[in-house]
């Protein structure tokens, strides 16, 4: 995933506040320890003489004394352990302790970035997402099916809204359970206020806290971000917005249709979906049109792969913000 360079360097900011601390960790057990057990100090001391001596030896290629070294360092390095041990500490007690071992908190093993370099990043774009206080309030454990009604019925499908939410529910946890497998697309469409945005919110609640990435967009900031940069001639941010948004886990594209809808629109609109269908990766679109109008202001090659690849889920009823503010739920 590419960053702008202030994100980059933020995040490497962090990797050196990271390495300075378990420095500065290391020195205050090592000060304990010395005051503690004497004989380490001076284990410490010889080891940094003879990893010296080691280094020395190595480029005038005297391979006894490598060998003699080698032998001497482990020595110390065991009778330290053991002394440690002995005192009730753990053995590792004088290693540094790094928050990632595997990159010892550099970001980077052998030149490539480390797994936890892309979860920093990930972070750092759910931070600018916006979301995360929406989604403490918005995911599963708060959605209420009390709004939906199990009284009326819908004239098309002969369910009640509560069928719909009930059948749209179902389908989410499936597109949760079988995210990794099935990079599967949802499609959720129905009239303002059925609980569209507030269900796509449940699913990147649990997705993000699975550990996937997560990007959410309404449309009108997305298509407006990508003019915004393309038409500044703003080169770097705008292939960085599109790199991420090809790339995330997820794209949640929140009300399409909001957006002015003109041939820009369009052309990006394919090119990210078409981008994330060959890349294997799940997109949410989420829109107040009906099918048929969406396939009137769609191109037929959006709307197509929309047909072909997205599983559809339509949501029923009256206005939930409405409901609320009338007090209660008017099952
Ligand atoms: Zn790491």
């Amino acid at each position: 995933m590419a960053l702008q360079n202030t994100q980059f360097n933020a995040i490497m900011r962090e990797y050196d506040r990271k390495q300075l601390h378990s420095q500065h960790q290391l020195e205050k057990r090592t000060e304990e320890i010395y005051g503690k057990i004497p004989r380490i100090e001076e284990i410490n001391q010889r080891m940094v003489s003879a990893s010296a001596s080691k280094a020395r030896a190595l480029l005038k290629g005297e391979s006894n004394d490598i060998r003699d070294l080698r032998e001497e360092i482990s020595e110390l390095s065991l009778e330290k352990r053991t002394l440690l041990s002995i005192h009730g500490y753990p053995e590792n007690y004088l290693d540094p302790q790094y928050e990632c071992p595997l990159c010892k908190d550099s970001g980077y093993i052998n030149g490539e970035k480390c797994s936890c370099f892309k979860k920093a990043a990930i972070a750092l774009l759910y931070d600018q997402s916006n979301i995360q206080e929406i989604l403490e309030k918005e995911n599963f454990q708060t959605f209420s099916f009390d709004y939906y009604s199990d009284k009326i019925k819908d004239e098309v499908t002969g369910k009640t809204p509560l069928e719909h939410a009930q059948m749209a529910v179902r389908k989410s946890m499936e597109f949760i359970d079988h995210f990794q497998d099935l990079d599967g697309n949802l499609f959720i469409y129905g009239d303002t206020g059925v609980g569209k945005t507030f269900l796509s919110h449940c699913i990147a609640y649990d997705l993000i806290h699975k550990g996937y990435s997560v990007l959410y967009f309404s449309a009108y900031e997305l298509f407006q971000l990508l003019a915004d940069q393309t038409f500044s001639r703003d080169d770097e941010n705008a292939s960085y917005t599109m790199d991420s948004v090809c790339e995330a886990d997820l794209l949640i594209i929140d009300d399409l249709g909001t957006e002015l809808t003109n041939t820009f629109v369009k052309t990006q609109l394919f090119s990210i979906l078409n981008e994330r269908l060959i890349k294997k990766r799940s997109t949410i679109i989420s829109t107040n049109y009906d099918i048929e109008t969406f396939s009137n202001v769609y191109t037929t090659r959006i709307f197509s792969r929309i047909m072909q690849r997205f599983t559809l889920l339509n949501l029923i009823g009256q206005d939930i913000r409405v409901q609320k503010t009338l007090g209660g739920s008017n099952k």
